[in-house]
């Protein structure tokens, strides 16, 4: 086993820092010594350095899994700037560099390999995978493995399969955040028993965030408190640093933007609706400081590493406390004071509850889906999704979303798949078991409820919001999971 003098030698020679921050020094030893750990860690703790700096002293191979394809190629830029032999693998690369990087991997070449989940579904790159000796499984974002997480992914639900593929080598699984619940979810699903895995738990608290709630009753109000958010950093003033104001509905987005420029402030808009070169444009120009004011959905800060984000308000309430937890955890990544405000209007809840019914469709809602799929591919293709719509649900079918969630959870487990310019469906197997389970079903839909309740009762909360945050992702419950 590597002894603690060499592994501070290489945190300041390879990784350029002067010490261990909170648990990083424990977790090293403990994952050099082959044993698995479950790491909690906040946003910018530091979770990176408590797979990469082992993956230095181990022999084999280090694989990363990571489930955003963009933070890939930053993490394996800084490695290699470093002088660490790293690579990613993933849908980004031409064939050509795909072919490149297995030639290579087979080769014995690389140190630290980053891939998504899904990679290991390719035949070739198993074939290849399978062939290296792999010393450390890292698993970043972790709580993608469980559904229960706030972006489960099905892949991720693979990883105890990958682990075995792998040769079941020493395991580390890192997350921001994950309930009880969560964390006993990735354990399982990673074929592990609970007294393997040490739980490294930091807590969630980020010191220098100030958390608010603004209880509103209406757009008029919001403004107001949007304006006076954003006052201290208006043109001119000594205050700089970037600012993200969240939304859940693209409308209210656009309706705000209107309102923003009529009060003469100057500001980006970053949407699922915007192509992706706008959406580049955008994320860059708010990356650099050129836009520091961005008026986002949730499909923004995926993979934002912007160190000076003084506030992140919420104009629209987040469906759970896990994706507003996340959300806040891109302010103050500098470590200086941020401000998280949340402007809570009572009116946003009802189209929450409906998101989260068509977010959830019942087992007799794919079934009819796949069906149609199974008998009318044909017509689905020719006529368009709009017309499955209207022959699965009739009348109701303009306020009804199900169909959408209904066809990417299909995606999602690889039963169906788009192609073309044209988005061609094409059906690939059976309805899967998970979306055919009557009861699996209506526990996720009592679950993603429960998980709203928490967030209005976070709203509502008069008492230490902090405290709250805390018995939420902690349960109250011990943190060690060795008894
Ligand atoms: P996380 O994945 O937990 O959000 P990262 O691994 O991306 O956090 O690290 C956040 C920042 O902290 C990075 O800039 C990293 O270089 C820095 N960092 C990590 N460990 C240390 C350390 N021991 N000393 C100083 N800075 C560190
Ligand atoms: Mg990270």
């Amino acid at each position: 086993m590597t002894t603690p003098p060499l592994i501070h030698t290489t945190l300041q020679n390879v990784f350029g820092h002067a010490a261990f921050q909170g648990n990083q020094q424990a977790i090293i030893e403990r994952t050099l010594a082959g044993h698995h750990s479950l790491v909690l860690m906040p946003t910018g703790g530091g979770k990176s350095l408590c797979y990469q700096l082992p993956a230095l002293h181990f022999d084999g191979l280090t694989v990363v899994l990571s489930p955003l394809i963009a933070l890939m190629k930053d993490q394996v830029d800084a490695l290699i700037r470093r002088g660490v032999d790293a690579s990613f693998i993933n849908s980004s690369l031409t064939k050509r560099q795909r072919q490149d990087r297995y030639a290579a991997l087979a080769a014995g070449q690389y140190k630290v390999l980053y891939v998504t989940p899904e990679r290991f579904q390719k035949d070739d790159f198993r074939t290849v995978i399978a062939q290296r000796p792999v010393s450390l499984l890292a698993i970043d974002e972790a709580h993608c493995v469980s559904q229960w997480g706030h972006d489960f992914r099905p892949d991720y639900t693979r990883v105890g399969a990958i682990r075995q593929l792998l040769g079941c080598p020493p395991t580390l699984a890192l997350t921001a955040t994950a309930t009880r619940a969560v964390q006993q979810d990735i354990i399982q699903q990673l074929g592990l028993e609970p007294a393997e895995v040490q739980l490294f738990h930091e807590g969630i608290d980020r010191p220098n965030l100030a958390l608010f709630v603004e209880a509103v009753w209406d757009e008029d109000e919001k403004l107001r408190h949007l304006l006076k958010i954003l006052e201290p950093f208006a043109p001119g003033s000594t205050s700089s640093g970037s600012h993200i104001i969240y939304f859940t509905l693209i409308k209210t987005l656009e309706r705000f933007s209107s309102l923003l420029d009529a009060e003469g402030l100057s500001h980006g808009c970053y949407h699922g609706n915007l192509n992706p070169r706008d959406r580049k444009r955008i994320q860059e120009a708010f990356l650099s400081g050129a836009e520091p004011l961005v008026l986002a959905t949730n499909a923004f800060g995926m993979g934002i590493d912007k160190p000076d984000i003084r506030t992140v308000t919420h104009a629209e309430v987040p469906g759970s406390l896990e994706s507003y937890y996340q959300e806040i955890g891109r302010a103050g990544r500098d470590g200086l004071p941020a401000c998280c405000t949340l402007l809570y209007d009572q009116h946003d809840l009802p189209m929450l509850m409906e998101f989260i019914r068509w977010a959830n469709p019942d087992a007799d809602f794919y079934r009819q889906v796949h069906h149609a799929l199974a008998h009318d591919l044909e017509r689905i293709n020719a006529f368009g999704i709009e017309w499955l719509n209207q022959q699965l649900l009739g009348r109701q079918a303009r306020h009804d979303h199900r169909l959408e969630s209904a066809l990417l959870m299909l995606e999602r487990h690889g039963t169906l798949a788009r192609s073309g310019a044209r988005h061609t469906l094409q059906l690939l197997g059976e309805l899967p078991p998970a979306l055919a389970d009557d009861e699996a079903l209506a526990a996720k839909l009592r679950r993603d409820q429960e998980k709203l309740l928490a967030m209005v009762e976070y709203a509502r909360c008069e008492g230490n919001r902090k405290q709250f945050l805390e018995d939420y992702f902690l349960n109250g419950e011990e943190t060690n999971l060795i008894n």
